[in-house]
Formats: C-alpha cells, structure tokens, sequence
C-alpha cells in the first residue's frame, strides 16, 4: 500500500516527540508525557473546524520537529511506525522546511538534509520506497514559498538510493479559510513558482476543495493555472453542480489529476459529516473515470493508520468494496512521484 498524503507534522508518536522534546529541554505547558499525549489527540468533538485543527497541533508538533535531530528522528518514526503497523511499502512524506528553522537559528538545507537522511535510514532499514514533497504555506509570505521552491530544486538533485527517492514534489498547504486561490495576484505569483519547480523535474500537488472555504471554484482556479499531477483532498467537488461540476468533471479526467482523499481528518475536522459520504464520493469519481487514492494524512493526531482509512471506507462501499479499494491501489501506484 501507498501513503502519498501523509504529514510529518502529524504522522510522528507521540512518545517520540515527547522524547524529542525532553532531549532538547525546551520549556513547555506540558508538565508530564500523559497531558502531552492527550493535546496531540483530536477528537473530532473538540476540532471545530480545518483551521482549529492547523493552528491547534501543528504549531506544537513543527516546534519539536525544529532540529536537524529531530526532523531526522521524525522522518525515520514515521515510516518505521507505517510500516509495522499497516505494511505500507511506500511513502511520499510532506513537510514545511521553513517551519522547522526555529525561527532562523537553524538552516533550512539543514532541515531537508536532516529529513533525508532520516529517510534514507528508514527505506534501508524497512524496505519502504520513500520521497520527500515540500510543502509551501498559504500562511507563509510569497518570499518564503521562493526559498522553499528553490531549496526543494537544489536538493532534487540528489540521488536515490536504497528505495529513498530525496526531494520528489511540491505542494501547497496551511489554512483555506482566506480563500487565497480566489485571488489572481497570488495565482499568479505561484503558478509561476510551480512551473519552475516542474521544469526541474518536481511533481506538484496541490491542498484545494479541503473544504468550502476554497470548494469547487478553488479546485477550478488551481487547475486552470498550475495543473498539477495530485490534489490534496478535492472533496468539494461533491458539492459542485451543474456547468461547474461538468468543468471539474472533465478537467480532472482529462488531465489525469489524482485526489487524494483522507477519510477520517475530514471528519475530524467536519468538512464531512459522516464516512458514507466519502464512500459515495469513491463510487462517483470511479464512475467518472477521476483517479482517486486512500491516504492517511495525519496518522498520529487523529489515531489511524492506511489499513484502518481503507477498512472504513471498505465498509461503506458494501458490494464492490475490493474493486474500488483496488482501483485505489492501481491509481496510487500510477499517480506516485517516487520511483521503486
Ligand atoms: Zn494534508
């Protein structure tokens, strides 16, 4: 199985971080490792929305994560753990560099090098093919998003090497609530940035129709402007309707654009209510022929792992649950930015 939407920010135990964070003695609210443990734990009747979930965890978890040290222990826990528990043989990892610079004490080539080599260990050690895809921040300014791309084209170079794959992709993320995709400025600014990162040979994927604070126009804008290979998510293309689904429909099919869809974080953070509705959405982007994959997304926060997030959605589907789970896999593997 393939892991292709998985954050390094929520995919580490927290055992782990809390070791991390005691090795480093940083000074935190956290008083012993059990509090710790439970204000990583989303529960989807806490969460109250995506940006909740961002902002609530994320700033925690990149804080410990911002060391080469610790990003090299967190890349490598985050495979071993996928591995051991759902026998996931691949895994496109995605983190922010820029987020883990402490606040410009550390190098951001630091950070990445720290993250691959952590990689590197962890396919040698475990067989899994792994690649690294850099996330951007909607939340971060048009000047930092640069650096990223730029750090994320020198590192490509880089080699593979036992089933580790180095820097493979770029992707967008932070918070949709500020609608940045409805703005032509900023489009158009970041479009040029993918075509740089894809003209050095990067895959790019893209968080958009997470939920209606970009939904289907979101979806639209990005396709139009930067054609990326994978969406993160694109759930919102079941609300779309009309001429505009038809749109969504068609450009998605044509160019091969692949969803990957996240079950259980779209319940916790209530862009979904319930899990037949994912279920449903698989059904109706098989029958129109858009590739779709199963992926985890933030493991450790909301306590699943890729078996579980296919076995829910198994459930739901009844009937011809192996055929589409199937298809999950085929298009995985198609739509993957790594080599094995
Ligand atoms: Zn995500």
């Amino acid at each position: 199985m393939h892991d292709l939407h998985i954050h390094l920010g929520g995919a580490v135990p927290s055992s782990v971080l809390w070791e991390i964070l005691c090795d480093n003695g940083l000074r935190t609210e956290y008083v012993d490792f059990t509090t710790f443990h439970d204000s990583l734990t989303a529960r989807p009747n806490e969460v109250k929305s995506l940006d909740d979930f961002l902002g609530r965890y994320f700033q925690v978890t990149e804080e410990i994560q911002s060391s080469p040290s610790a990003a090299s222990v967190s890349a490598y826990q985050v495979v071993a753990k996928a591995y051991r528990r759902a026998e996931v043989s691949a895994i496109e990892l995605r983190f922010n560099p820029h987020k883990r610079m402490r606040h410009g004490l550390h190098t951001m080539d630091a950070i990445i090098l720290a993250v691959m080599q952590g990689l590197e260990r962890a396919s040698l050690h475990y067989g899994v093919a792994t690649g690294i895809i850099l996330s951007l921040g909607r939340d971060l300014s048009l000047e930092a998003n640069w650096q990223i791309i730029d750090a994320a084209i020198k590192w490509r170079s880089r080699g593979s090497l036992n089933g580790a794959n180095g820097v493979v992709g770029i992707d967008m993320a932070g918070p949709e609530s500020r609608s940045l995709e409805l703005s032509k400025p900023w489009m158009s600014e970041v479009s040029v940035m993918m075509e740089k990162a894809r003209a050095a040979g990067l895959k790019i994927t893209y968080h958009v129709g997470e939920s209606e604070a970009t939904g289907p126009d979101g979806m639209l804008r990005v396709i139009e402007a930067i054609h990326p290979d994978r969406i993160g998510h694109g759930i919102e293309l079941r609300n779309a309707k009309g001429k505009k689904r038809d749109a969504l429909v068609t450009l998605l099919r044509d160019e091969k654009i692949c969803l990957e869809l996240c079950p259980t974080v779209n319940l916790v953070t209530r862009v979904i209510p319930d899990f037949p509705c994912i279920a449903r959405f698989v059904r109706d982007l098989a029958d129109n022929d858009i590739a779709y994959c199963i992926n985890t997304d933030n493991p450790y926060l909301i306590h699943t792992n890729l078996k579980q997030e296919y076995e829910i959605i198994g459930d739901e589907l009844g009937d011809d649950a192996k055929s589409l789970l199937d298809l999950s896999m085929l298009h995985a593997a198609d739509h993957q930015f790594i080599s094995e």
